[in-house]
């Protein structure tokens, strides 16, 4: 069996100041200030402070090592997506982090595999990109929870998420850009609180929008073990029975005949809740992930989803072959 880590975060070592370059924005570049270490800075605001395994891909082999996991799935952090900024602005960034990724592609073809990132905020651009990122060897994308504060059942991205349903290219929902963020500043509260909302509403949104529907080969994982989305299920399903004026409005099919149909990560620090989910969706759709290398997430890379007494095929099918079918991987090519 392998360990193939579904969801870890990864930049190159350098980022051109767009900031500079475009006249506008706070685009992420990196202060560099001490061996081993960077700050991203969000214009002139501090961001966020990373270690050298958030870029140095060697470095990451190795502390994988440690957990038995030979290869890691890498897409960007969200706050590099570049929704924001004016279409070709936001095409440029997503080629410059694609194209770091692809690098790593060639030259660990056994131990990275890519998600890209698109310009979600303009279709035909980000159609194109994808199209790009197909031929480099990606295997999805990887996209926010909201785009610029539009949610993912807007028309405007059908189109995208036709174009990966007809390239077989993946999508991991990840959650960014925190509703509610500014009203709740203090204790980690966006990180904590508003993602896993985050990743309901765009579980939501997908559903009840029809996306899921119309466009069944389209291969979706929710990340963070599906946000709230899989534990607040019953009142939702409720809502969409008791007041279907307001939420069967352009999908009558309930939202609980998706389980099954979409994938999530493992990463839910806590084994009664990973059998929860076991419940209500199988091992087959959930992907073991880490969130690497950030102090959130599940920096054992999942031991303690071996120390759950599962069955054996259960954890290989967290582990391993969920992750094969999300990403219609060849599993002989990390061997
Ligand atoms: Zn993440």
């Amino acid at each position: 069996m392998l360990k193939i880590d579904s969801h870890t975060h990864l930049i190159p070592e350098t980022l051109p100041q767009w900031t500079q370059k475009f006249g506008y924005g706070n685009f992420i570049h990196l202060d560099h200030y001490r061996a081993g270490y960077a700050r991203m800075m969000q214009g002139d605001k501090f961001f966020r402070e990373i270690k050298s395994n958030c870029w140095d891909a060697e470095e990451r082999i190795k502390e994988y090592r440690d957990f038995e996991t030979q290869v890691q799935v890498v897409c960007t952090i969200p706050v590099l997506f570049g929704y924001h900024a004016q279409p070709l602005h936001g095409l440029e960034i997503s080629e410059y982090l694609n194209d770091h990724i692809a690098g790593l592609m060639t030259k660990y073809p056994k131990n990275y595999i890519g998600l890209a990132t698109v310009p979600m905020q303009d279709a035909e651009l980000a159609i194109r990109e994808l199209e790009r990122c197909k031929k480099l060897g990606f295997k999805g994308i990887q996209i926010g929870s909201n785009i610029n504060d539009k949610n993912l059942s807007e028309d405007e991205f059908f189109p995208i998420f036709q174009a990966c349903e007809r390239l077989d290219m993946a999508i991991m929902v990840h959650p960014w850009n925190m509703m509610g963020k500014g009203l709740m500043d203090k204790y980690w509260l966006p990180w904590l609180v508003a993602m896993p909302a985050e990743t309901t509403r765009a579980a939501c949104s997908m559903i009840f929008s029809g996306v899921l529907e119309k466009l069944p080969k389209l291969r979706v994982l929710f990340s963070h073990a599906g946000g709230a989305f899989i534990f607040t299920l019953g009142r939702i399903e409720h809502g969409f029975h008791c007041r279907p004026d307001l939420v069967a409005i352009d999908n009558n099919v309930p939202p609980s005949n998706y389980l099954g149909k979409f994938w999530v990560d493992s990463i839910t620090h806590d084994a009664d809740a990973l059998r929860y989910i076991i419940t209500k969706v199988g091992t087959e759709k959930i992907c073991l992930g880490s969130d690497y290398p950030f102090p959130l997430g599940d920096l054992e890379i999942g031991r303690f989803i071996t120390e759950m007494g599962l069955e054996e095929k259960d954890v290989e099918n967290i582990f391993q072959n969920s992750i094969v079918d999300w990403l219609k991987l060849d599993l002989n090519s990390y061997k």
